[in-house]
């Protein structure tokens, strides 16, 4: 049986989900507010060159993007680099990229490493981050790795990344996290090895929607969906007036706008939705003439520092590719309370340069050529205290045939494409199984 599918929401997700359902028949329609596919892998001009707005990787364990970039003929476009990772506390540069480094790292003495490297032992060797979720992020980092390690490096390093939000943020958010990094380093001298496609995520997302539209989906950017609602068929109402009609609907954006544009949701679904607390990001983009460190994260643990990170991504893709040049991103992440989040962006840009200018000496405002800032408000939802029990929201909704899957369903992972396209070959024999049944009330409820 061949369903009419409407796929709100053109990230990396939708177009996905897209083409799955696509080859297993169906007639599938993807509806994008944005004037591009794509959503947070999309790309922006700097200085005459084209790169990702917000800085991406690939990770040798990548195992799902690797297979879906694969089947789009990409493999021979990626590119494997060795890198490093610094660190910046009071006001010195530290490498932590070999475990030599990690030996010499001077802000902790000898028995508070051994300490940090249990913790981070401990978190690797766990393969199911699901019993964290009832302990409080710093309880447990305190717990592993002793008080001195906890205040001097991962309390700054929380508040940095999470502001007053790590008070709510569960162990299982910082076990993702380490868990992911440390595989990264999978090889003998523990070397971190990271990847890109050749043009970035630009060059897959124009593979991509070059390959949807092939095979018969149909993409509709600048359609800003309003609102979903039952009739006969699901009807999703476009912010023009325009109405979309469609048997099933899977919102693939983020949380709060499933529940802005979906009023027919019940109370106790609306009540869950807003369980989920979300980190957004300002992120500024500068091409400039030399490189800073070579590190393609810094990791930032002074508070004065308005930023939480400096990616280099030149210290992994060809500095050709930008002529010559090298292109940093700095980002802070934000709450939707956070000041920083409705800053301008040229007062961010200036404060941002500044602070540059202080962390690097080698690094001057003139020989910067180009700036851009990105932002995004719903990014990424945070493991909060019993995440799965109270907050995951779920597939189905009480609205016969809408559909939800967004990266707020991630559990287990931190968010990045290969968790956000596994979500996808997880649930997809679920979402097949709805299609093809007919969107009963009773089904729905499920
Ligand atoms: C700063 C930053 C760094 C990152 N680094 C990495 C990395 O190194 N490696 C990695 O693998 N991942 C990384 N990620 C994560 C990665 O970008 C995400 O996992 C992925 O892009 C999520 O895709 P998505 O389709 O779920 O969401 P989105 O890309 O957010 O897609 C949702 C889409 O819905 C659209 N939309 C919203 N509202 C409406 C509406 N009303 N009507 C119609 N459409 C609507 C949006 O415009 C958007 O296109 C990073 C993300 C950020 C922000």
């Amino acid at each position: 049986m061949t369903a009419r599918v409407g796929i709100v929401g053109g990230g990396i997700l939708g177009m996905t989900l897209a083409r799955r359902l696509r080859a297993a028949g169906h007639a599938v329609t993807v509806l994008e507010a944005a004037p591009s596919a794509g959503g947070l892998l999309a790309s922006h001009e700097l200085g005459g060159h084209r790169w990702d707005k917000f800085y991406h990787v690939v990770l040798p364990q990548d195992e799902t993007l690797l297979a879906l970039l694969d089947e789009l003929g990409l493999t021979s476009e990626l590119e494997w680099r060795p890198t490093r990772t610094g660190f910046f506390v009071d006001g010195q540069w530290h490498s932590l990229s070999t475990s030599w480094d990690y030996l010499r790292f001077p802000p902790l003495g000898l028995l508070d490493k051994a300490r940090l490297a249990l913790t981070i032992l401990r978190a690797a060797a766990q393969r199911d981050g699901r019993s964290l979720e009832s302990i409080p992020v710093g309880e447990w980092l305190e717990r592993w790795s002793g008080t001195a390690t906890y205040r001097r490096i991962w309390l700054p390093l929380l508040k940095s990344k999470l502001g007053d939000n790590y008070r709510q943020t569960s162990a299982a958010f910082i076990w993702s996290y380490i868990r992911r990094l440390y595989r990264a380093r999978a090889s003998a001298d523990k070397r971190e090895r990271l990847g890109y496609v050749r043009g970035g995520y630009a060059r897959v997302l124009d593979r991509l929607e070059a390959d949807l539209r092939e095979r018969g989906v149909t993409i509709q950017v600048g359609v800003r969906v309003a609102e979903v609602r039952r009739r006969d068929d699901v009807e999703v109402v476009a912010e023009d007036g325009t109405i979309h009609r469609f048997d099933h609907v899977v919102l693939t954006v983020p949380t709060p706008v499933v529940a802005r544009i979906c009023p027919a949701l019940d109370a106790a679904e609306r009540a869950r939705l807003g369980q989920v607390v979300y980190q957004g990001v300002v992120c500024l983009s500068v091409l400039t003439r030399e490189p800073l460190a070579g590190y393609y994260v810094t990791n930032i643990t002074d508070d004065w520092v308005p930023f939480t990170t400096v990616v280099e991504m030149t210290s992994l893709v060809d500095r050709a590719h930008f002529g010559g040049n090298s292109l940093l991103y700095l980002a802070r992440y934000v709450s939707r309370t956070d000041p920083w989040a409705t800053r301008g962006d040229a007062e961010i840009t200036t404060e941002f340069l500044g602070a540059l200018e202080r962390m690097y000496p080698g690094f001057r405002r003139d020989q910067v050529l180009a700036t851009r800032m990105a932002r995004a408000t719903d990014v990424q939802a945070l493991s909060t205290i019993d995440y799965s029990a109270t907050a995951l929201p779920p597939l189905t909704t009480s609205v016969p045939g809408v559909l939800v899957l967004n990266t707020a369903q991630i559990v287990n992972g931190t968010l990045n494409v290969n968790e956000t396209v596994s979500l996808v070959e997880r649930h997809l024999p679920e979402i097949l199984g709805r299609l093809t049944a007919s969107p009963t009330p009773a089904l729905a409820a499920v």
